[in-house]
């Protein structure tokens, strides 16, 4: 891939002053605009990342913008020390939303997560009755939910975990889209488990979409133990798989549920849990909370953010244009092509390495075709267009990616 020699000197910029805890493609960015970005040379890409699912209403939407520019002439940030005239419409407005009570808003998706795990916890304590500190909170194999040190401490990615312990206790980790290893985890640990945290889909372990009747049948296994269910949704929530929330794609309704990236349609950090009375008045005045979770700017963003959604059709646009792309690149055969899997927006092409190029290789590819996508482990590549794309527009890009395929055979 050619880098231009302005592109090349933030690249250098960012290796030489920034940690080094990522491993970007080469490109450089500085606009972007519904399903496309453009680079520092003016090279125009569809985004077949979106933030890791974060702009799932296009980049720079104007009424999220909007939204966010009118807030920031009027009030930013008040702390909770205070009430303000944003928060409370806000938490309205999406407990509704989702059908819940209450809403807990936080910043990024691992504080939520964490703050799903702390509601847990408590419940355990204070509804289910467990011994204080003897909670387990059951969680699956290959989940990311965080970066977070108790976040990590769930996790069986070496690159996540190793030589960040000693961890956090309280976790037992079973395989995942194995109903009955739930089941036998809660025989072994029921009287004592505070919550069952699975994400409906496996969004950066490759995009690994459960066997139906999986989630049902795990909601139900909790429900007969008295445990809570926890669907980390920040990935595979808000439109993205062709449902609101990806639970509903099997019609269960999660005691509590984690949301992230696209609440805020990727304008601001913005995270949010759900959950009823019963479990969300668990936690008390001062003991838990954010400087910033909830502040005016993000209550405007995200009730702009979650507007869009409904008046865009994006759930329905998702469902609709994800069957297209998985029929268009199930039936395009390639030897570097092993699966396509997905539900919605959410999808993954496996490849299978061959004549030397593997996935990298072929999001280089397509980058210079004018598609950017990334792998996750390695051989697995997500493809995740804003929602806000057309169909014209999402024919299109399959074409870069069949013909960025088709080069490198
Ligand atoms: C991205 C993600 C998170 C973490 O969100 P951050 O905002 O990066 O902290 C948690 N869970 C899932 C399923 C995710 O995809």
């Amino acid at each position: 891939m050619k880098i231009s020699a302005k592109a090349q000197s933030y690249i250098d910029q960012e290796n030489r002053y920034g940690a080094h805890n990522y491993h970007p493609l080469p490109v450089v960015l500085s606009r972007g605009e519904g399903a496309f970005v453009w680079d520092t040379d003016g090279k125009k890409y569809f985004d077949f990342l979106s933030a890791y699912s974060a702009v799932n209403q296009g980049h720079c939407h104007p009424k999220i913008v909007q939204a966010l520019c009118d807030q920031a002439h009027t009030l930013c940030l008040t702390s909770r020390a205070f009430y303000n005239d944003c928060l409370g419409p806000c938490e309205e407005f999406i407990s509704k939303y989702f059908g819940y009570e209450k809403m807990l808003p936080m910043n990024s998706g691992a504080e939520a997560v964490e703050t799903s795990l702390k509601l847990a916890r408590r419940w355990g304590y204070v509804k289910k009755g467990i011994p204080e500190d003897r909670a387990v909170i059951i969680c699956c194999e290959g989940n990311f939910h965080g970066r977070t040190i108790s976040i990590v401490s769930m996790s069986n990615d070496p690159d996540s975990y190793s030589q960040y312990g000693p961890f956090t206790p309280g976790f037992v980790r079973i395989p995942y889209n194995d109903a009955a290893a739930l089941e036998n985890a809660l025989q072994q640990y029921g009287e004592r488990t505070a919550a069952f945290i699975v994400e409906p889909i496996q969004g950066e372990a490759g995009v690994f979409v459960p066997d139906e009747g999986y989630l049902r049948k795990c909601y139900e296994a909790c429900k007969a133990h008295n445990v809570l269910f926890i669907a980390d949704e920040v990935q595979t929530g808000i439109a993205r798989t062709g449902k609101m929330l990806c639970s509903d794609h099997e019609g269960i309704r999660p005691d509590i549920v984690v949301l992230g990236k696209a609440i805020s349609g990727g304008v601001l950090p913005i995270s949010a849990v759900l959950a009823d009375d019963d479990i969300m008045l668990t936690i008390k005045p001062g003991e838990h909370g954010s400087t910033f979770g909830g502040f005016p700017l993000a209550a405007k963003v995200a009730v702009a953010a979650l507007t869009v959604v409904k008046e865009e059709h994006l759930t329905e646009k998702a469902e609709y244009l994800g069957r297209i792309f998985r029929e268009e690149i199930a039936g395009f055969h390639s030897p570097l092509i092993g699966q396509v899997r997905g539900k919605g927006l959410l999808n993954a092409i496996v490849i299978t390495p061959s004549n030397g190029k593997e996935a990298w290789d072929v999001c280089l590819k397509m980058a210079e075709n004018g598609l950017l996508a990334k792998p996750t482990h390695k051989h697995i590549i997500r493809f995740a267009p804003p929602l806000v794309i057309t169909e014209p527009q999402l024919r299109e890009a399959i074409g870069i990616i069949k013909n960025s395929i088709k080069a490198l055979e």
